[in-house]
C-alpha cells in the first residue's frame, strides 16, 4: 500500500540522515585524535606541464584513515569541518606534513618540487595560517616559491573585505597563490579583477561532458585565451583521457591534472622514485639556491 511504502521510505529516510548525522558528530568528536595516532595522511596527485610533458609538481589532497569508518575522502569531512569552524586543524597538520616530505626530499638529494596546498577561508580567520607556513618552511629550509596555496573561488566572492591584503602578503613573500575550481561559482570574472593569481585552476566539470558537448571545449578554451590576455598561467583538473590532454595542450593550457597522469599517492618508496626520475630538471637549481 502507499501508506506502508511511504512510512518504509521515511524509516529509511530517518536511517540515512541519522548515520550520516552520526558520522559528523563522529568527525567533529574524533579530528583531534585522528590528528595525534597519524590517521590524517597527505596524498600527492602529481601535476605536469604540457610543454615539457614532465612531472612540475604535486597537489596536497588530505586523507582520513579511520579506525572504525575505514577511508574518508575530503567530500565527507571538509564541510563539516568548516561548518564546526575546526578545519584549520587539518590544514595546519598538512602543511607540517608537507614541510617535512618536502625536507625529505632534499635530504635524500632529490631536487625539491613544488607543492600546492588547499586552504580554507575559514583558515584565515581560525588561525593565523600564513604564520604557521612561515614558520614550517623555515624550519624546514624551504624556498617559498615551492609552497604554492590554493584558494577556491567561492573563498574570494564571500565576504572578502581583507582576504586580499592576506593574500597579496602571500605573494610579496614570493609564495604563489592559484586559485581553485575556476568557472564553478559565480563571480568569477570579478575576482580575476581583484587579484593577481600566478595559475587558474579550471574547475573539471566543464571536462566531464567535454566529448558530447561541444560548448564546453569552447569555454575551456576561452578561459585560457583570456588566462593568457591576462598574464595567468592555466591548469585543467580532472583530466582523464588522452584525447583532453591533446586538446589542453593544443589550445594553450599549460598544466594539467587527473587520473589520465596519475592518482593521489601517499608519501612513499613508490612516489619517491616516481619524482626522482620525472621532475623538471629546473628544478634541480632549486636545490642549491635557498630563498629565505
Ligand atoms: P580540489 O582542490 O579541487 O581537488 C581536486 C579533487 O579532484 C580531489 O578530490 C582529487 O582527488 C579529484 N581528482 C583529481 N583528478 C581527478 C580525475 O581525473 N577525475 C575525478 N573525477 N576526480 C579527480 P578530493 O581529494 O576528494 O578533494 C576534494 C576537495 O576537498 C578538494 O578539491 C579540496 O577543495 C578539498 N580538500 C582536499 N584536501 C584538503 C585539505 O587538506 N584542506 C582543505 N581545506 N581542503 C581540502
Ligand atoms: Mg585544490
Ligand atoms: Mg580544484
Ligand atoms: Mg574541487
Amino acid at each position: 500500500s502507499i501508506k506502508k511504502q511511504f512510512d518504509q521510505s521515511v524509516r529509511f529516510f530517518d536511517e540515512e540522515l541519522l548515520s550520516v548525522l552520526e558520522k559528523q558528530k563522529y568527525i567533529i568528536d574524533n579530528i583531534d585524535k585522528a590528528i595525534e595516532r597519524d590517521e590524517l595522511k597527505v596524498y600527492y596527485q602529481p601535476v605536469f606541464s604540457t610543454k615539457t610533458g614532465k612531472l612540475s609538481g604535486f597537489e596536497a589532497l588530505s586523507r582520513w584513515n579511520d579506525q572504525k569508518y575505514g577511508f574518508l575522502s575530503p567530500g565527507e569531512y571538509i564541510e563539516v569541518l568548516e561548518k564546526y569552524r575546526l578545519i584549520h586543524k587539518i590544514d595546519i597538520h598538512m602543511i607540517k606534513r608537507i614541510c617535512k616530505d618536502i625536507k625529505k626530499l632534499a635530504d635524500l638529494s632529490i631536487p625539491y618540487v613544488p607543492v600546492s596546498v588547499n586552504l580554507s577561508r575559514l583558515d584565515f580567520e581560525l588561525c593565523d595560517i600564513a604564520n604557521v607556513i612561515e614558520s614550517e618552511i623555515k624550519k624546514n629550509n624551504i624556498p617559498r616559491h615551492l609552497l604554492h596555496i590554493e584558494i577556491t573561488e567561492s573563498v574570494l566572492t564571500e565576504n572578502a573585505d581583507d582576504l586580499q591584503e592576506k593574500i597579496e602578503f602571500f605573494q610579496t613573500k614570493g609564495y604563489e597563490v592559484w586559485m581553485d575550481d575556476f568557472g564553478s561559482g559565480y563571480s568569477s570574472l570579478n575576482v580575476l579583477k581583484d587579484y593577481n593569481f600566478d595559475v587558474l585552476k579550471i574547475d573539471m566539470l566543464f571536462l566531464r561532458d567535454f566529448e558530447s558537448n561541444p560548448k564546453s571545449k569552447e569555454i575551456v578554451a576561452s578561459i585560457i585565451e583570456m588566462a593568457k590576455k591576462l598574464g595567468i598561467d592555466t591548469l585543467v583538473e580532472g583530466v582523464e583521457t588522452k584525447e583532453q590532454y591533446d586538446y589542453l595542450k593544443e589550445i594553450g593550457c599549460n598544466k594539467v591534472q587527473g587520473y589520465y597522469l596519475g592518482k593521489p599517492s601517499p608519501f612513499d618508496k613508490r612516489l619517491i622514485s616516481f619524482i626522482a626520475k620525472n621532475v623538471e630538471s629546473k628544478n634541480l637549481k632549486d636545490t642549491n639556491n635557498l630563498i629565505l
